[in-house]
This record gives structure tokens, C-alpha cells and sequence, in this order.
């Protein structure tokens, strides 16, 4: 089976609605897949149901619908895929690569963020701990296609991360290497506030030997006073009938040139005219564009 040149995807998390923000995100992974013939797949990241706003999924996917999105196969749902995670979690914690942490949050509030370490070594048992991995003292650098070279020296930048939360959740960080490699995502476009979450992606990558995909983050869009959109300010809905106009803005966030009458048109041409002008290099080399300076 010979693969295929290029697998992308959309993994919004169902925290809330999908916003402005997120429909930046979703069309410019969108375009950049089709401007090619390539796959988009959909993946709804659900592995916090605590912070799950009832009926955003289900929102979700009506929106994508909405305003023309069409993705290959089925969705795929992390919370199916626990099994997954499990079996590497136990691995990494068999070899010694990952260990158990019951640090409290008030113990770790002196240190910013970055984890000091401080159970590296006492052997902890997995159960009520947070499970971290162990990260070198190095620095992992990467080229972003819009950003440019970006890169971080684990120990310092980041320390060694949870990838299974004490309530027993799975971390993001791990979830998302592992489901873009089983699905076989080969280009991954998404907002810029996941690039210092990229280097610890490709730590795991090179861990787990597993592919590094091609990476493009797109500017953040943010509220006036520098919030990203959605998350704790919640933003509205996307309206379906807004679709065409909204989905000309974003074009014009992208930097993508779209004739303005188009915002008159149905969501799919305005797509299609997405699809056959596309040009990544255009987009705007920021990590956050307000959403108040963008042209209407
Ligand atoms: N689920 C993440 C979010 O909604 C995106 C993850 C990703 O694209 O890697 O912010
Ligand atoms: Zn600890």
C-alpha cells in the first residue's frame, strides 16, 4: 500500500462552541489539505469530560457542516481511544522513561510551570499520581512553514510533563502524538498557542519512534484586550447563516486575497475559490492577529 502524500486534520476540543478562531484553524488545515487532493480527517478531543460543554460535539460537527466542511471517514473520538494511551503510559513507566508524581499543585506553585523534578527518583506507584515523562536537557527545534524555526530546551523550557492527569485523564500532549501518528497525519495546521506545545511533541515522537509530521501554525485570534477567542471568554457560536462572510474573513485573516463578493456566495464556493487559490505563504507571520484589526 503506498501512502498518501498528505494527511491533515481538524481536532477541535469540545470545551465550547467553535469560534472565529477555530474556524481560522479549520479552514486554513482545510485548505492546505485539499489545495493538494489530500485526505482531512476530524478528530473531536474530548479527554476532559469535566471541562465538556454539553452539546458542543454535536454543535460542532453541525457547524463544520454548516459552513461546508467536508472530512474523510469517520470521526475519530479520543475518549475511544483510552486502550491506546494506556498501553504506552504502562510502557514508558515499565522502561523507567515516564514515572509516577504526587506533587499537590500548591507544592509546584513556586516553580512556574516547570516541573523541578522533584519526584523523578522516589519511585512512586502509578496509582492516585500523575504520571510525567522524563525529558532530556536538550533542545528540540523544529522549521514551521509560517512561524519559522522555533525551538526550546526541554529541561528549562518545559520539565517533565503529565501525561496521564492524578484524576486519572490523559494529557494532551500524548494523546495528540500518539492519534496523529495511528492516523497517519502527515501535515499539521493549527493555531499558534500549540507551538510551544511542538517540541515536546517531537521529544515523544523521537521516544516512541514515531513520524514527524510537517507543522504550520497559524496566527492566534485574539480579543481586544489579548484573550484568545473562546476558552475562558466565551465567544459566540458560529451562526449558520453567517457562513459565506465568516468564512471570506477568515480567508482574508489567512491572507488569501478573496473577492469580497463572495460573502454573498454559498460556503461551498467560497471554499472551492479557497482550494484553488490557496497560497500558505501568505499567511500572516504572527502568532495572534486581533480580531478587532481584521478587514470586516
Ligand atoms: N484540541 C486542540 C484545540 O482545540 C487542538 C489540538 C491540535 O490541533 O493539535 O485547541
Ligand atoms: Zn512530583
Amino acid at each position: 500500500m503506498n501512502t498518501p502524500a498528505y494527511i491533515g486534520r481538524f481536532a477541535p476540543t469540545p470545551s465550547g462552541f467553535l469560534h472565529f478562531g477555530s474556524l481560522v484553524a479549520a479552514l486554513a488545515s482545510y485548505l492546505d489539505a485539499r489545495a493538494v487532493g489530500g485526505r482531512w480527517l476530524l478528530r473531536m478531543e474530548d479527554l476532559d469530560p469535566p471541562r465538556e460543554m454539553p452539546g458542543a460535539q454535536a454543535a460542532i460537527l453541525k457547524a463544520l457542516e454548516n459552513y461546508g466542511f467536508e472530512w474523510d471517514g469517520e470521526v475519530v473520538y479520543q475518549s475511544l481511544r483510552h486502550h491506546a494511551y494506556a498501553q504506552v503510559i504502562d510502557r514508558l513507566f515499565q522502561q523507567g522513561l515516564a514515572y509516577a508524581c504526587t506533587c499537590s499543585r500548591k507544592q509546584l506553585e513556586p516553580y512556574n510551570g516547570i516541573y523541578p523534578g522533584l519526584c523523578r527518583n522516589l519511585g512512586h506507584g502509578q496509582e492516585d499520581a500523575a504520571i510525567r515523562i522524563r525529558v532530556p536537557e536538550l533542545n528540540y527545534a523544529f522549521v514551521d512553514r509560517v512561524q519559522g524555526r522555533f525551538e526550546q530546551h526541554l529541561g528549562r523550557d518545559s520539565g517533565d510533563f503529565v501525561i496521564r492527569r492524578r484524576d486519572g485523564l490523559y494529557a494532551y500532549q500524548l494523546a495528540v502524538v500518539l492519534d496523529d501518528a495511528w492516523q497517519g497525519v502527515t501535515h499539521i495546521v493549527r493555531g499558534a498557542d500549540l507551538l510551544d506545545s511542538t517540541p515536546r511533541h517531537l521529544y515523544l515522537q523521537e521516544l516512541l519512534g514515531l513520524p514527524q509530521p510537517k507543522y504550520l501554525h497559524v496566527p492566534l485570534i485574539t480579543q481586544p484586550d489579548g484573550h484568545k477567542l473562546g476558552k475562558s471568554y466565551r465567544s459566540p457560536p458560529l451562526e449558520a447563516d453567517q457562513a459565506a462572510p465568516l468564512l471570506v474573513r477568515a480567508l482574508r485573516a489567512l491572507g488569501q486575497p478573496v473577492p469580497l463578493e463572495l460573502r454573498g456566495a454559498m460556503p461551498g464556493e467560497v471554499l472551492a475559490w479557497g482550494i484553488a487559490h490557496w497560497n500558505a505563504e501568505l499567511i500572516p507571520r504572527a502568532l495572534s492577529l486581533p480580531e478587532a484589526q481584521l478587514p470586516a
